[in-house]
């Protein structure tokens, strides 16, 4: 047997980077543990912007952790001098329901359609539409934010492995041993943080997760460029009338070109191994019907184009917990469409569980046991 360790962390993206950010921070020994490049785009996490807001999660159970995630990004910025968390505000319009439910919880303004118009002519709406603002919304830079968790781990003496495969674990009497296609080693704890491949790593989950074929698309606008830059636009939302679903996207970003937006629904299901990364023409088509209908100057030509994956529970909820019948395993999976701007928080989180040490949020509404 190799290396003993006090925790091992299996997969490197979102979760698992800020993981090893998190008990590297508290002296743990630490062995990190992913199969592809630091960071690569096969998971869920690359694309080069997330989304990142407040107001849509007041009365949710994720509110405790969003305010904790701001926090935790600022303070990656000032111990990195990175720009990790880009404030742009967030701007979500639609032609139902109120957002009165937010009055005296969360700064925000509600706009009428006169306003929307006003300030954001880059959209062409109708005059039932209206938009909740919310100051605090921004983008985050998923592949600096995990480039910065894992250099900072490995700062404080983490040791981190690229292209390293887990093929297999096993609880021991004293130990987790955690076998690669390089190596065997032992540890403590072991959490595993590995995205889409977590069912497959974990065959005795006892919940089922879903992975989903998630296309992105950056296009260069047809006209006034420069009103898609940031600084000229906030994030963005807007519902989709068909199929269901939500369009999103952002302001232009010097970190790749063009203006990136994307539909969010529940796409395709795939095996992650399996998942067809090619581009189809009906992936264009569907940011297509949304830059036609919403965006007509932005609706220039394509510069790129990323597969991507959700991987969701029955309930769309993460799972953030102690695996129901291993002592020594931490699971952090399930994450969906919007687990990234949590994942300092929720790497905390684990860091802590892992370490037995009480936690700074509790997990109560993220447990195995709801979807057993
Ligand atoms: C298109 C799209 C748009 C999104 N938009 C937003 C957004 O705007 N805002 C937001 O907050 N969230 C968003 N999300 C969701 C967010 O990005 C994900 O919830 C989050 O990145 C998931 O992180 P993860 O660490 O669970 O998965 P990943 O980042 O995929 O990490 C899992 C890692 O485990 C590794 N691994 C797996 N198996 C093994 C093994 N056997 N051995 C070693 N390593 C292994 C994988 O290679 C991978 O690196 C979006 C997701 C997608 C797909």
């Amino acid at each position: 047997m190799g290396k003993h360790f006090d925790v091992i962390v299996v997969g490197l993206g979102a979760m698992g980077s800020a993981t090893c950010y998190h008990l590297g921070g508290r002296g743990a020994k630490v062995l990190g543990l992913e199969r592809f490049d630091l960071p690569h785009a096969q998971g869920s996490s690359h694309g080069y912007s997330r989304h990142t807001k407040t107001a849509v999660y007041v009365d949710t159970p994720f509110e405790p952790f969003i305010g904790r995630s701001f926090e935790l990004w600022r303070l990656l910025e000032g111990e990195t001098g990175q720009q990790i968390l880009v404030t742009t505000g967030y701007l979500r319009m639609a032609n139902t329901g109120t957002w009165d439910h937010l009055q005296g919880k969360v700064r925000h303004e509600v706009l009428t359609a006169d306003e929307l118009a006003y300030r954001y002519p880059q959209f062409t709406l109708t005059s039932d539409y209206h938009g909740l603002y919310d100051p605090n919304g921004g983008l985050l830079r998923p592949e600096l934010g995990i480039a910065s968790h894992l250099i900072q781990a490995m700062r404080r003496g983490a040791e981190i492995h690229g292209r390293e495969t887990v093929t297999g674990w096993k609880e021991t009497g004293d130990c987790v041993e955690v076998e690669t296609d390089r190596g065997r080693y032992c540890a403590d704890q072991v959490v595993f943080c590995s995205g889409s491949w977590t069912a497959p790593l974990i065959a005795d989950l006892g919940i089922s997760l879903t992975v989903s074929r998630q296309p992105l698309a950056w296009v260069w606008p047809a006209r006034n460029a420069a009103c898609f830059d940031v600084g000229s636009l906030p994030i963005w939302q807007i519902p989709a009338p068909e199929p269901d679903g939500e369009y999103y996207g952002f302001p232009m970003m010097p970190d790749h070109p063009g203006f990136k937006l994307a539909l969010h629904n529940y796409g395709e299901t795939s095996d992650p191994d399996q998942l067809d990364r090619g581009v189809r023409p009906d992936d264009e088509e569907e940011v297509r019907a949304c830059l036609r209908r919403y965006i007509p100057d932005a609706d220039g030509p394509l510069t790129a184009m990323r597969i991507c994956m959700y991987t969701s529970t029955k309930d769309y909820l993460p799972v953030l917990d102690r695996h129901p019948a291993y002592d020594r395993v931490t699971v952090g999976c399930g994450f969906s469409g919007g687990g990234f701007k949590f994942s300092c928080a929720f790497g905390e989180w684990m860091a802590e569980t892992a370490l037995g040490q009480p936690t700074t949020i509790d997990n109560e509404a993220f447990r195995f046991a709801r979807l057993l």
